[in-house]
């Protein structure tokens, strides 16, 4: 049996160090974290609404009496299932790379609201945007970027406990970070990790984030929350570089055959690859391999709506049903949803 059980809500991690996760892994229900040494308290990340970052935060104080405030909030990176809760965490600092400090209206939450809500408007891009968030509520967020940045790595100190902050991005974002508590062996990785799940490049280089990997190989860790999925392992981080590895060895040489990524995409033997959580994903990594081949010195923030119109579409390919289909039934979300379809 494994170590860790992939349940909902707080995990002990030992010596003040906790992970709090989110089942099932998928498109938005991502994983945060804390760490407490005496009074101080760092926290890693909010979560995607501020339903479920204020049932966090009532489940950390209702355990933890540091919890009650939060002396530091770190952020990972700049997408919202990381920090759309971050208003709630009240009075802290918030510190992150420059890179999530740009990147932060990527996502807008009143943009994605109104896509979920009139996902029909928005073509194929709305109705799977609906697919994905339609269990989460995107009303009533003020974006609250970091107050304070920082580049290469930053040491703090969370009461007498040493917490190292490592900017590795852009990778899987434009700003991702680490957070390192060398003496406990843990790292919170953000989604430099994703796993069970596919990992996806919205960003790149892709062979940087695979550096990355490689980098968190070679560190004193033993227990890594992930930015999606169970607590992992390295065993974890080598198998996700091995598949962002085994896709962009295929992606080469269709890209010297001058093909379209889109095209390329769906010509890729993703292999073992296939049948993983949210593998319609490769969409986006190949389009990152593309202008990563094409060495694109200054390539955009990627305006993610579009791609989630193609990332449908090789889903279906993929003879996949809808995202979070489980979780919906057994909330009742899927009867809603059924209904608005139907219309
Ligand atoms: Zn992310
Ligand atoms: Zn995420």
């Amino acid at each position: 049996m494994a170590k860790w059980q992939f349940t909902k809500g707080m995990h002990d991690l030992g010596n003040g160090c906790y992970a709090y996760l989110l089942p099932d892994g998928s498109w938005g229900w991502s994983n945060a974290g804390l760490i407490v040494d005496g009074d101080a308290t760092l926290m890693v990340d909010t979560l995607f609404d501020l339903k479920l970052t204020a049932e966090m935060l009532e489940t950390y104080r209702a355990s933890i009496p540091a919890a009650k405030s939060i002396d530091v909030l770190v952020n990972t990176h700049a997408d919202g299932d990381h920090t759309f809760g971050n208003q709630l965490v009240e009075g802290a600092r918030i510190i992150g790379t420059q890179g999530t400090v740009t990147d932060f209206a990527r996502f807008d939450p009143t943009v994605v609201q109104n896509i979920c809500l009139n996902a029909e408007q928005f073509g194929s891009a709305g109705v799977f945007m609906r697919e994905c968030f339609r269990p989460f509520d995107f009303s009533r967020i003020t974006l609250t970027p970091p107050t304070e940045t920082f580049s290469g790595t930053l040491d703090l100190m969370v009461g007498s406990k040493k917490v190292q902050l490592i900017e590795v991005g852009p990778s899987h974002s434009l700003g991702d970070a680490l957070i390192y508590v060398p003496d406990d062996k843990v790292l919170y990785t953000g989604d430099i990790l994703f796993t069970g799940g596919t990992p996806i490049a919205w960003y790149g280089p892709v062979n940087r984030w695979i550096d990355v990997c490689d980098r968190v190989l070679n560190m004193d860790v033993e227990t890594i929350v992930a930015g999606h999925g169970p607590i992992s392992t390295k065993d974890d981080v080598r198998e996700m570089r091995d598949y962002l590895q085994h896709v962009s060895d295929e992606a080469r040489p269709l890209w010297e055959q001058g093909m379209d990524y889109l095209e390329a995409s769906y010509k890729i033997d993703l292999g073992k690859y296939r049948d993983r959580e949210d593998a319609e994903r490769v969409v986006v990594t190949v389009q990152t391999l593309f202008d990563d081949f094409a060495d694109a010195p200054q390539r955009p923030v990627r305006a993610p709506i579009p791609y989630f119109a193609e990332m449908k579409g090789f889903r279906h390919h993929l003879g996949r049903g809808p995202v979070h289909e489980a979780y919906c039934k057994a909330c009742g979300i899927e009867q809603g949803f059924r209904a608005r379809e139907a219309k």
